[in-house]
């Protein structure tokens, strides 16, 4: 079983509406497809989802260095991935949604050619996940309107965007959704970055009282130790989410004992055999994670929650990112009933792209 041929596809998706967070929007899904072929006819998925603010890479940066990083999988038996993950790792490292495409389409044809699905070849049970709704910045009644929505649609766990406003604006958000949602909706809340330490201590102690299950990285990126300050001061739980791309970022972030809990996810530390390798720091270090998403489609969604079905490590799943598209280019993968995601039984990650979507993507092939 070898890589004969690979295919790149811009997989632009269409959002709902803008897609607004502390520290930049999004008007549309700028994913990457790689479609992996294999002499034997079998062809592996992976997706791209990068986010420059988040990821410093672009839809046209990931297209580029596709290219350059296809000839590398040329000839190479995806069941025999890790020798040549750690080459791409090599060949582009600081490109960790490039790097999950491909490690993606290499579990996809390695799961495949097992005849298991991805779950199961990644030890899971396969047990349905609950996952939350995001809700994204807005003006605040039309995030009352979604929250309220996300509830009547099942969900139990909101993740609210904040962090982006004044810190008065977000409190009077806070308090009235929870004043209006009631005591039982487990209220996540992601600053994505937006405060410095004192702000944040200022917030995370008006927040308190509002009961949120966590507050996600309220402060930037590299203040790992601004992070464990705050934590330690203990006004309310904190999840690490900026500050845990990788595993380096996992040990630091254990060694200092910077958050309650980490949110772990494939476009940050560059596909699910890096985030598996975050997770088990993460059981070492006993903190309880979360995978989460961007806004990828359901391949890239399924490959999460195969991953987070596979590590005891994880206790949340923030795996909604598909719902905020106005189509899906997919067929089959995870299957949404209210919250709860359906794992597929269909061998590897179990999706097929519509091809007449992937007929009208630019794209190019290297062989
Ligand atoms: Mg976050």
């Amino acid at each position: 079983m070898k890589i004969r041929r690979v295919h790149v596809h811009r997989f632009s998706i269409p959002l709902r509406s803008p897609f607004r967070i502390a520290i930049g929007e999004l008007r549309e899904a700028p994913e990457v497809l790689v479609r992996l072929e294999c002499d034997d006819g079998a062809i592996g998925l992976g997706e791209a989802g990068p986010f420059p603010v988040l990821t410093g890479e672009t839809q046209a940066t990931t297209l580029a260095l596709a290219r350059e990083l296809a000839p590398l999988c040329l000839g190479q038996d995806p069941r025999e991935m890790e020798p040549l993950l750690r080459a791409l790792h090599a060949a582009a490292p600081g490109n960790p949604s490039l790097l999950a495409a491909f490690d993606l389409a290499l579990h996809d044809l390695a799961a495949r050619a097992a005849e298991e699905p991805l779950w199961r070849f990644l030890g899971g049970s396969g047990a349905p996940l609950e996952t939350d709704q995001t809700i994204p910045i807005a003006e605040p009644q039309a995030m009352l309107v979604a929250a309220r929505a996300a509830l009547a649609a099942g969900f139990r766990a909101l993740k609210i965007k904040i962090g982006g406003k004044p810190l008065a604006e977000d409190l009077e958000l806070v308090a009235r959704l929870r004043e209006d949602l009631g005591p039982k909706v487990q209220l996540r809340l992601d600053a994505n970055q937006g405060w410095d330490v004192p702000t944040a201590r200022a917030a995370l102690r008006a927040l308190a009282p509002f009961a949120p299950q966590f507050v996600e990285q309220p402060v930037p990126r590299a203040d790992k130790r601004g992070l464990a300050l705050l934590r330690r001061e203990g006004a309310v739980p904190l999840m690490a989410d900026e500050s845990c791309f990788d595993a380096p970022d996992a040990l630091e972030l254990a060694r200092l004992e910077a958050a309650d809990h980490w949110n772990v996810k494939l476009m940050k530390a560059g596909g699910i055999r890096a985030a598996l390798r975050i997770l088990r720091i993460a059981e070492a270090a006993g903190v309880r994670c979360m995978v989460g998403c961007m806004l990828e489609s359901k391949i890239a969604i399924t490959a999460a929650a195969c991953v987070a079905s596979a590590s005891s490590a994880v206790a949340y799943q923030d795996l909604d990112g598909c719902t905020f598209h106005s189509i899906d280019p997919c067929r089959g993968g995870v299957r949404a009933e209210g919250a709860l995601l359906h794992l597929p039984e269909a061998p590897g990650l179990g999706v097929e792209v519509d091809p007449e979507f992937l007929s009208r993507c630019d794209s190019f092939h290297v062989a």
